[in-house]
C-alpha cells in the first residue's frame, strides 16, 4: 500500500509572519504522519524556522535545490544544506523553473541523484503543455521526462521518489484535469516506471496529480486507482483550506 502525500507549495509567496502564523494554525491539526505525510514547500529564508516548529506530522520541503555539493554557484542551494537543517523533501523541475529558468530534464536528473545522497524526498514535477494535450503527444512527452528524471537509479532509489503529474494547463488556472484524465496519465507514468525498473518499484514509487487542486476536488482525486496525492499551489496558502486538503479522508 502507498502512504498518501500532500504537498503545499507556497511559491515565492508570504511573510516570515504569515508563514509563522500558518504554522502555528495548522500543526496540531495535521492528519497523523502514519495515515497520510504532509508537506510544505516553502521559500529558503522560512525553511529553518518551520522546520523548527514543524510538530510530529507535519514536513517541511524546499522548491528547488543545485545538483552541485559546493562551489562558485552564485545565488544556489545544496542539498547537503537543505537537510542538515532539517529539510526533508525538495520540489524538483517544476514546469515554472522549467519554463522561466531554463530547468531541463538532464539538470533534473542530477539534481535527483543528489537529493537522494542527502536522504532528501525528491518530488518530480512533469507535465504537457495544453498545445501538448491537444496535439495528442502527453504520454510521448511524460514518458521522456519521466525517464530522463529516473535515469541510473536503483529500483530501491526509485522507490522514494514522488513524481507530481502537473499538466501544464491546469496550474494556477482554475482548470483541473478530470480525475479520470488525471488517473490515466498516471497509470501511464507507471507502466513506464514497470517496463525500466520493474513491478515493485512501479507498485512503490508515488505518483501525485498536481494542477487547480481544491478542498472540493481532493476527495474525488483521491478516489482514483493510480492518484497517491496532490500537489498544491493556490489552495496551499490558506491555513483552513491546507487543513481541508490533507485531513480530505474525513
Ligand atoms: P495550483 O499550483 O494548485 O495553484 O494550480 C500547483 C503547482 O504549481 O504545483
Amino acid at each position: 500500500m502507498r502512504k498518501p502525500i500532500i504537498i503545499g507549495n507556497w511559491k515565492m509567496n508570504k511573510t516570515r509572519n504569515e508563514a509563522l502564523k500558518f504554522i502555528y494554525a495548522i500543526k496540531d491539526q495535521v492528519v497523523s504522519n502514519d495515515q497520510v505525510e504532509s508537506v510544505i514547500c516553502a521559500p529558503f529564508p522560512y525553511l529553518r524556522c518551520l522546520v523548527k516548529r514543524q510538530g510530529s506530522s507535519l514536513r517541511i520541503g524546499a522548491q528547488n535545490m543545485h545538483f552541485e555539493k559546493s562551489g562558485a554557484y552564485t545565488g544556489e542551494v545544496s542539498a547537503d544544506m537543505l537537510s542538515l537543517i532539517g529539510v526533508s523533501y525538495v520540489i524538483l523541475g517544476h514546469s515554472e523553473r522549467r519554463e522561466m529558468f531554463n530547468e531541463t530534464d538532464e539538470s533534473v536528473n542530477k539534481k535527483v541523484h543528489e537529493a537522494l545522497t542527502h536522504q532528501l524526498t525528491p518530488i518530480v514535477c512533469v507535465g504537457e503543455s495544453l498545445e501538448q494535450r491537444e496535439n495528442h503527444t502527453t504520454n510521448q512527452v511524460i514518458e521522456q521526462q519521466t525517464v530522463a528524471a529516473l535515469s541510473g537509479l536503483t529500483v530501491d532509489q526509485v522507490k522514494k521518489v514522488v513524481i507530481a503529474y502537473e499538466p501544464i494547463w491546469a496550474i494556477g488556472t482554475g482548470r483541473t484535469a478530470t480525475a479520470e484524465q488525471a488517473n490515466e496519465t498516471i497509470g501511464y507514468i507507471r507502466e513506464v516506471v514497470e517496463r525500466i525498473y520493474g513491478k515493485e518499484a512501479a507498485n512503490a514509487i508515488r505518483i501525485q496529480y498536481g494542477g487547480s487542486v481544491n478542498p472540493a476536488n481532493i476527495k474525488e482525486l483521491m478516489s482514483q486507482e493510480h492518484i497517491d496525492g496532490a500537489l498544491v499551489g493556490g489552495a496551499s496558502l490558506d491555513p483552513n483550506s491546507f487543513l481541508s486538503l490533507v485531513n480530505y479522508a474525513d
